[in-house]
């Protein structure tokens, strides 16, 4: 598989890499249709306390940090609900201590009340953790290995939870023991240099997922570095739009039947050309500061990343019709079993 995916990255060939689009473009029709999944995400807290060095809220950072009230939650959540949304995203910084699994199931508890789908991207936890938070209506987890290169790994991720390797890598297991139907898995692209390698690695664990948690829908994702406030991290690989591509057209041809999402890191342009070729799910009208939807003004924010491309969801909404593709703004709704 390695050889396949460096032959791949290093192709130059506009027949290929044609010939490779075209395949990817037929899969993606065959098994998802013209849909396009929306979601948006809001972050309950920016308290953390790991220190990863790309990211905005690590533990050092000398930002505002607060996390999101009840109250707080019903306006923020009333607002992307109002936009149209109804699979919801809620994220935290890494820290037990001021989000622990009883916020959590606060946050979870006010969110039902607006969404039928809600995942997580919060702290990694134990099985009997997911457990509960699946039992209190959570539906999928997101969590990315970042980097699957241990040396790497270590550099990057220097305290905290985080910085333990095994315990995040074996995190979806944990979370499909505990019955979550959803998993989505990623790198973060451009933190090690060489791409190849941890591709081949996220490939084989989600194989090693899919073969022995077959009950899960999976969907990957490929973030590629970001600014915070304008600022470039120090030592990160370049991932160009070329590269990209390749990336998202070959994840399509390994694995037609797993889910590919798209941040709004990516710029407009990307967006909009990129979808024909697998991508099912995408963010829209995306915040990435804790209160960003309605509680704090611009330059009081404190974002995890700069965002790229800010069209609301309604822009989002019409682009997709425009190019004939159906937005679907729920694919998942719990329904109470009468017979139970
Ligand atoms: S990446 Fe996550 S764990 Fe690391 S500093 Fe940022 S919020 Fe904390």
């Amino acid at each position: 598989m390695l050889n396949e995916i460096q032959k791949t990255l290093s192709n130059n060939s506009p027949e290929e890499l044609e010939q490779l689009a075209a395949r990817a473009k037929t899969l993606k029709e065959q098994f998802f249709g013209r849909t396009i999944s929306l979601y948006a995400p809001l972050y309950l807290s920016n308290f953390c306390s790991s220190e990863c060095t790309y990211c905005g809220f690590k533990s050092k950072n000398r930002i505002k940090r607060f996390k999101l009230t009840d109250e707080q939650m019903h306006q923020e959540m009333k607002y992307i609900a109002d936009e149209g949304i109804e699979n919801i995203l809620l994220l935290t910084g890494e820290s037990y201590k001021v989000t622990p699994v009883s916020y959590l199931k606060e946050a979870v508890s006010v969110a039902r009340n607006y969404f039928p789908s809600i995942s997580l991207e919060v702290h990694p936890m134990h099985e009997n953790e997911y457990k509960e938070l699946f039992e209190s209506g959570v539906d999928g987890i997101t969590v990315y290995q970042e980097t699957y290169d241990r040396t790497r790994y270590k550099e990057v991720h220097l305290s905290g939870t985080k910085a333990d390797y095994d315990f995040r890598y074996h995190t979806p297991e944990r979370a499909a023991r505990a019955g979550l139907r959803h998993i989505s898995m990623g790198i973060l692209l451009g933190l090690s240099p060489n791409i190849a390698e941890d591709l081949n690695e996220l490939y084989a664990h989600l194989r090693f997922m899919e073969k022995n948690y077959p009950g899960v829908e999976y969907s990957l994702s490929f973030p590629r570095f970001k600014p915070i406030k304008g600022e470039v991290f120090e030592g990160s690989a370049v991932v160009d739009d070329i590269t990209f591509v390749k990336i998202i057209c070959l994840t399509r041809t390994l694995f037609p039947r797993v889910g590919i999402n798209l941040s709004t890191r990516e710029p407009e342009a990307i967006r909009n050309n990129i979808l024909e070729l697998g991508i099912t799910r995408m963010s829209a009208g995306s915040n990435t500061s804790v209160g960003g939807y309605t509680l704090l003004d611009q330059e009081d924010q404190a974002p995890q990343f700069d965002i790229a491309d800010k069209r609301p969801m309604k822009k989002i909404v019409e682009m997709l019709k425009i190019k004939n593709f159906d937005p679907v703004l729920t694919d998942w709704r719990r329904i109470k079993n009468e017979y139970a």
